[in-house]
C-alpha cells in the first residue's frame, strides 16, 4: 500500500461487533477476563489499549518502521528513547535542538548521569569529533528549529553506526510525508504528534517508531513502567489527523514556498530562511533528504528588537503563539517563546536573536497570508 492509502486504512478496521466503519474509542481502563489469565490480549489500559494500538500501527506504517509506541507528548516520547541509555553514557546532538529537548538533557538527564555534547556544525565530521566509546546515541532534528538547517541523515547514520551508536531523528518538522529517516539509515524516529500529525492544534502527543522490532522492547517496557501514555481520546484525535496528513502537508509546502519566494528580497527583511530557496545553505541536502522543503519559514526582521516586537503584534491572521503544524498559520518569536529556556548567550551564539521570527505556514489561502505579512511589515 502507498502512503495515502496507509494513512487512511492502517489501524482502521471496521469494528467486528457492530460494523462501525470508524473504530470506537475504547475508553475502558480494564478488560473483563473469561477466567484467570484467559483474556483477549488486553488487561489494563496503561499497558495497552485498542485505540492506542490503532494509532501506533498507522504511525509505524507511515514511517516504515516495525513498531511504534505512542506517548502523552513529544517530550515523553523523547524520554522514552533516552530511557534506553545508562548513567555514564553520552548523547551527541546538534546544537540547534528543540528547547524542551535541550532542557530535558541539561536539567533532567544530566543529573541522572547522562552527558550531552552538542555539535555547532551540521557536518558529519563535527559529530565524529564529539563521539567517543561512551557515545550510545546521536540525536538530531531536521529541519532544525527555528533556523531550518537540514542535516544529512544518511551520513550521520554512518557516523553513529561506525561508533557502535544509534541514530535518532526527531521528524516532527518534516513529517513522514516529506522525509523517511528510517529508510535513510536512522534507528529511531520521534514525533511530537502535537504538530503536523494531529494537525489541528487540539491534541498534545508523541510517538517513537523503530526500524527493528527488537529496539522497541526497552521502550515499550518504559512506556508501561513510567506510564506516560496518551489517553484514548487523544489517540483518536491524532489518528483522525493522520488521515489528512498528506493533503495538508502538500498545501503547507505550497504556501510556504510561495511566501518564502515572495518575501525573499523584501526591504523590511534582513533574511528569509527556507530550505527550498537556493540561498539556503542546505538547499542541496534538503533536495536529497526530503520530498519537499516543509511548511516552516523563518525571517529576520530589519531593525532593532523593537521593530520585530511590533511586527509580532501586527499580524492579524497569523496568531502569535507557540507550536506549529496546525491548519492555522502561527507566528513564533523563538527568543521569548520556544527558546526562552536556553541561556541568552548560548541562544544568540546559535543565531536565535531577538529579530528572528518563525512562521508555521497554515493551509489558508496564500494570498490572504501574504497580505497579512505585508501589512504587518509595513
Ligand atoms: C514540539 C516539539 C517537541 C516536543 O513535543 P511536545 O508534544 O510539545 O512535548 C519536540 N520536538 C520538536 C521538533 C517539536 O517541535
Amino acid at each position: 500500500m502507498k502512503f495515502a492509502t496507509q494513512a487512511i486504512h492502517v489501524g482502521q478496521q471496521p469494528d467486528p461487533t457492530t460494523g462501525a466503519t470508524v473504530p470506537p474509542i475504547h475508553v475502558t481502563t480494564t478488560y473483563t477476563q473469561a477466567g484467570p489469565a484467559d483474556h483477549k490480549g488486553y488487561e489494563y489500559s496503561r499497558s495497552s489499549n485498542p485505540t492506542r494500538d490503532n494509532l501506533e500501527a498507522v504511525l509505524a506504517a507511515l514511517e516504515g518502521g516495525e513498531a511504534c509506541a505512542a506517548f502523552a507528548s513529544g517530550l515523553a516520547a523523547t524520554t522514552g528513547v533516552f530511557s534506553t541509555l545508562r548513567p555514564g553514557d553520552n548523547v551527541v546532538a546538534y546544537a540547534d535542538v528543540y528547547g524542551g529537548t535541550y532542557r530535558l538533557l541539561e536539567q533532567v538527564f544530566r543529573h541522572w548521569g547522562l552527558e550531552a555534547r552538542y555539535s555547532n556544525d551540521t557536518s558529519p565530521e563535527s559529530f565524529t569529533k564529539l563521539i567517543d566509546r561512551k557515545t550510545r546515541l546521536v540525536w538530531i532534528e531536521t529541519p532544525t528549529n527555528p533556523l531550518l538547517r537540514v542535516l544529512n541523515i544518511k551520513a550521520l547514520a554512518d557516523v553513529a553506526h561506525n561508533a557502535g551508536a544509534r541514530l535518532a531523528v526527531d521528524n516532527t518538522f518534516a513529517t513522514p510525508v516529506l522525509q523517511k529517516p528510517l529508510a535513510l539509515g536512522a534507528d529511531y524516529v520521534v514525533h511530537s504528534t502535537t504538530k503536523y500529525i494531529g494537525g489541528h492544534s487540539d491534541v498534545v502527543g508523541g510517538a517513537v517508531i523503530v526500524k527493528r522490532a527488537a529496539d522497541m522492547e526497552p521502550i515499550s517496557f518504559f512506556q508501561n513502567a513510567a506510564g506516560g501514555i496518551p489517553g484514548p481520546f487523544d489517540c483518536y484525535l491524532a489518528q483522525r489527523g493522520v488521515k489528512t496528513l498528506h493533503l495538508r502537508v502538500e498545501r503547507h509546502v505550497a504556501n510556504a514556498r510561495r511566501i518564502a519566494e515572495h518575501f525573499e528580497n523584501h526591504a523590511k527583511l534582513e533574511e528569509v530562511i527556507y530550505p527550498g530557496l537556493t540561498s539556503h545553505p542546505d538547499y542541496e541536502i534538503a533536495a536529497e533528504m526530503m520530498e519537499g522543503p516543509g511548511g516552516m519559514v523563518s525571517m529576520v526582521i530589519k531593525g532593532d528588537a523593537d521593530a520585530c516586537y511590533r511586527f509580532c503584534q501586527r499580524t492579524r491572521l497569523c496568531s502569535l503563539a507557540e507550536s506549529l503544524g496546525g491548519v492555522e498559520s502561527l507566528l513564533c518569536h523563538p527568543a521569548t517563546m520556544t527558546h526562552a529556556s536556553i541561556p541568552r548567550e548560548i541562544r544568540e551564539a546559535r543565531g536565535v536573536t531577538e529579530s528572528l521570527v518563525r512562521l508555521s505556514v497554515g493551509v489558508e489561502d496564500v494570498e490572504d497570508l501574504i497580505e497579512d505579512i505585508e501589512q504587518a511589515l509595513s
